[in-house]
């Protein structure tokens, strides 16, 4: 492959941004060109009207630099006046903070929605105020927020489920409605078409990487594309590193394995998305079972501590693609 690949990421908001700012790393050392970043969008909600993307504002803000390391979501420096006066209205969700930064953004994006903007559009223009060093693309520009339908039979807005009950709630399915009837956003399957290499973030495979691969067209897309399809397992010696995607893959009845993610995402050869596998030395043991169906497996670090962490994860990515 050339020093120059074309590289497209599926990402989900915070596991996708760290592992976005080891891609731009990893590009910028290359003198590569920019990535192509396909972001999740089934987290999104309205709330107090205004339209929340979590998992594209968490990719902005880290790629900007300006995102809150230590909370791990939101803007650094945040305050909450605004949240602390729809409390008082009962306007919201008690359980959802809003920063006053955040919800700068969050008007932003409302107000060119209702002038008539694509999210697309949207994103694009949010991508020209910093320097983001990658190409952010919504996985669809069709409003597909995520249902989690629970044990008793009621059923919740994602953001509900996740951040008020912390998903206690047992989840029985996890639903995005009008998907079946969603477009990729303009960009997406060409980009997947000319890449070289397309990489799967460690990001949750069900509630993140899940509905992008859900739009019509993407999954095909991935399919047929001349590029190596490299995944990053977000597992890590048999635990998440971080939220709750475990209780996500038990509901669809895949082991919190490194290697039953990668049998759920399945080998290339066999209709599934996969050429090859990054697991963590913690998993070393599981290389031969992910090789036994079909993919190549490669054993390296997997902790996106820094940047640099990251941007050695993805060299290994690349050399798989290679290989
Ligand atoms: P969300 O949309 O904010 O929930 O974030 P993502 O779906 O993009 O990423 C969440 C996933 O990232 C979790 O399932 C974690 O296991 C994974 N993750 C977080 N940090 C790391 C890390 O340092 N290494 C690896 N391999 N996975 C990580
Ligand atoms: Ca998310």
């Amino acid at each position: 492959m050339t020093e120059s690949p074309r590289i497209v990421v599926l990402a989900g908001g915070v596991g996708g941004s760290k592992f976005t700012l080891g891609v731009r790393e990893a590009l910028v050392r290359r003198g590569a060109p920019e990535a192509t970043v396909v972001v999740n969008t089934g987290d999104d909600l309205w709330l107090s009207g205004v339209r929340l993307q979590p998992d594209i504002d968490s990719i902005v803000y880290a790629l900007a630099g300006v995102n809150d390391v230590v909370r791990g979501w939101g803007r650094a420096g945040d305050t909450e006046r605004v949240n602390h006066e729809l409390q008082a209205w009962g306007a919201g969700w008690p359980w959802f903070t809003l920063g006053d930064l955040d919800l700068g953004t969050h008007l932003a994006r409302t107000g060119w929605l209702r002038d008539g903007l694509t999210p697309t559009q949207v994103l694009e223009r949010m991508s020209r105020r910093w320097p983001l060093g990658a190409h952010l693309l919504p996985m669809t520009d069709a409003e597909v927020d995520t249902i989690v339908h629970v044990r008793d039979g009621a059923a919740m807005h994602f953001q509900e489920w996740w951040t008020r009950h912390r998903a206690t709630l047992e989840p029985t399915a996890f639903e995005n409605p009008g998907i079946a009837a969603a477009q990729p956003a303009p960009g997406v399957v060409e980009a997947i078409a000319a890449a070289d290499v397309v990489l799967l973030a460690p990001s949750n495979p069900v509630v993140s990487i899940g509905p992008i691969l859900a739009v019509p067209g993407i999954r095909e897309a991935l399919a047929t594309t001349s590029a190596t399809v490299v995944g990053v397992s977000p597992i890590i010696g048999g635990r998440v590193v971080r939220g709750m995607a475990d209780v996500c893959l038990t509901a669809i009845g895949v082991e919190t394995s490194a290697a039953a993610v990668a049998g759920h995402y399945g080998a290339r050869r066999d209709g599934g998305l996969l050429d090859a596998w990054l697991l963590a030395e913690e998993d070393a043991a599981l290389a031969p079972a992910v090789e036994g169906r079909g993919i190549r497996s490669v054993v390296c670090p997997l902790w996106m501590t820094d940047a640099a962490a990251t941007a050695a994860i993805v060299e290994h990515a690349l050399a798989a693609a290679d290989a």
